[in-house]
């Protein structure tokens, strides 16, 4: 069995509190002991923070990236060890935990363009011999703390971005897939970064609630479910920290009665079973517009049915989904399906039902469509976050405006329709943080910014692409003015030109 270590100021170190076990879900059993931070060990994470803040933060970007592009490299020869330790820990198959890889890489190649991003602004003569200019110095130690359905992919989302810019870092993982941040932190330190500048500290509320209080860390960045999204957000802004908390969503995708049907479907059973359901962009609501409901409801069950369940590593054949996160996660699950049964709505397909689902100690869940499902209902104001696709049937276009945009999740919102003025109506009017026009997951590529709107973000800013830098640095505005000749005759009023 692995017993995995903390990683900081460049070396492994050994947990000496107390260790969890990490369990592969697909089989139900441990495969490693994760330990959990003693105070000592929290504290060595940030003091080697501060240690090796001070030259890292005023090493020149240009230098800074050249450790991203070896890191780069890195990754890319070491994708396929990343994704069968992602597969392993978490259950998603291994072509979807590359696919999760790559997407993470795509955030370091936008990092390696730091010296370009961080230019700042210049006015020549806002004044008589008065000129301003602005930097964005790093904000100094950071900390990231990150869910367990994307263990490479959103650590990434923060930790080359904040590096780039000049900060320190310590992330503190998911305890339930804790196996690739060590595995990130060792090859950084490979690639040269200096010790100390990233570490990463396993745990769980109490190490998230001792950094939180601790004035020494200046910026945290959360993603994971909303309750703690939001109570982090209120903790770490009381103690001065700037933060940025990403939390829970419900998205919709509304088919218009103009669809290609087949193409929806195909792209409903992608973003609605893809990862077990268990992505922050997943499709857990389809609103079908008009007459469209019946053909819709009947090819959606037709091919839920055939979805091929099993274990994520398995490749002849490949599976289609594999187990969910734990055994409690499951039981949460096939608890909102109770309650869906209860409210009325109809569950078309059941996949509490299959043979494998029943048989396989490991924590599987087949494919579940509800139909006729209505907003009062639990299935549908909350996050499930599982393979369970619920639908929803309203009459016109504006209606299922109305519906989405009362949610109080907005992470993403989606529209498959022919017609470029309803596809235009629906990106000015929806309320939600990222958008879908045919377009069944719409994650902006690492040069733009991702993020919810509502509830399912906590903070003003989103991550990577601009936002990201804009989160990990402060902006410095210089005024200087070097007289040509006598003195300044300014008096006592508001200086103007
Ligand atoms: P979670 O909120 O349970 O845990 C997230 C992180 O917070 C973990 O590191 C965990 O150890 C820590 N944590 C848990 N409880 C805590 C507490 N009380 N105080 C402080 N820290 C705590 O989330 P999860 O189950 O790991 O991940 C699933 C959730 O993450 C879903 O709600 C999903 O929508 C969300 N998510 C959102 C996005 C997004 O971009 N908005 C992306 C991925 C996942």
């Amino acid at each position: 069995m692995r017993i995995i270590d903390h990683y900081i100021n460049g070396m492994s170190v050994p947990g000496k509190g107390v260790f969890l076990p990490v369990e592969d879900p697909s089989v139900g059993t441990a495969v490693a002991q994760v330990p959990m931070a003693t105070k000592e060990e929290r504290d060595l994470a940030i003091l080697s923070c501060q240690n090796a803040g001070a030259e890292w933060s005023q090493t020149p970007p240009q230098k800074r990236s050249r450790v991203l592009f070896r890191f780069l490299e890195k990754l890319q020869s070491k994708k396929e060890t990343l994704a069968k330790l992602i597969s392993e820990e978490h259950g998603k198959t291994y072509r979807d935990a590359l696919g999760e890889v790559s997407r993470g890489v795509e955030v370091v190649e936008f990092a390696c363009g730091i010296p370009q991003l961080l230019k700042g602004d210049y006015s020549h003569q806002i004044g008589t011999g008065v000129d301003s200019w602005s930097m964005r110095p790093p904000v100094g130690i950071c900390l990231g703390v990150t869910p367990f359905n994307f263990p490479a992919m959103v650590p990434m989302w923060m930790v080359p971005i904040a590096l780039a810019c000049g900060n320190t870092f310590i992330l503190k993982p998911s305890e339930q897939v804790p196996g690739c941040a060590h595995h990130l932190a060792s090859l950084l330190s490979e690639c040269g970064l200096p010790p100390g500048v990233f570490n990463v500290v396993y745990g769980g509320k109490e190490t998230v609630d001792f950094f939180l209080q601790d004035r020494r860390i200046d910026a945290v960045s959360f993603v994971g479910s909303t309750p703690v999204a939001e109570s982090l957000y209120r903790k770490g802004s009381q103690s001065g920290k700037r933060i940025q908390a990403l939390g829970g969503a419900k998205n919709h995708l509304i088919v218009m009665p103009d669809a290609d049907i087949d193409l929806t479907v195909d792209a409903l059973m992608t973003s609605a079973f893809g990862a077990a359901g268990e992505r922050c962009m997943a499709i857990s609501v389809a609103v079908a517009v008009g007459a469209l409901a019946e053909p819709l409801v009947d090819k959606l069950s037709k091919k839920i049915s055939n979805l091929r369940i099993g274990p994520g590593l398995a490749n002849d054949p490949e599976n289609d989904m594999g187990p969910l996160i734990s055994r409690e996660h499951l039981n949460k699950v096939i608890g909102y399906i109770t309650a869906g049964i209860e409210e009325g709505a109809e569950l078309v397909v059941d996949g509490r039902q299959l043979p494998y689902v029943k048989n396989s100690a490991g924590h599987f869940l087949g494919g579940c469509l509800f139909d006729k499902v209505t907003p009062d209902m639990r299935i549908y104001r909350e996050e499930i976050f599982g393979p369970v696709l619920c639908v929803v049937r309203v009459d016109d276009f504006h209606s299922a405006i109305n519906l989405v945009n009362q949610h109080e999740f907005a992470n993403g919102a989606v529209i498959f329709t022919r017609s470029g003025e309803v596809a235009r109506e629906f990106s000015h009017h929806i309320a939600a943080g990222m958008v879908g026009i045919n377009v069944p997951i719409p994650v902006p590529m690492a040069f733009h910014s991702f993020g919810g709107w509502k509830r399912s973000l906590f903070g003003p800013l989103h991550v990577h692409g601009p936002e990201g830098i804009r989160f990990f640095t402060r902006l410095k505005t210089i005024t200087s003015r070097w007289p040509q000749s006598g003195l300044l005759d300014q008096g006592y009023a508001m200086p103007t030109m």
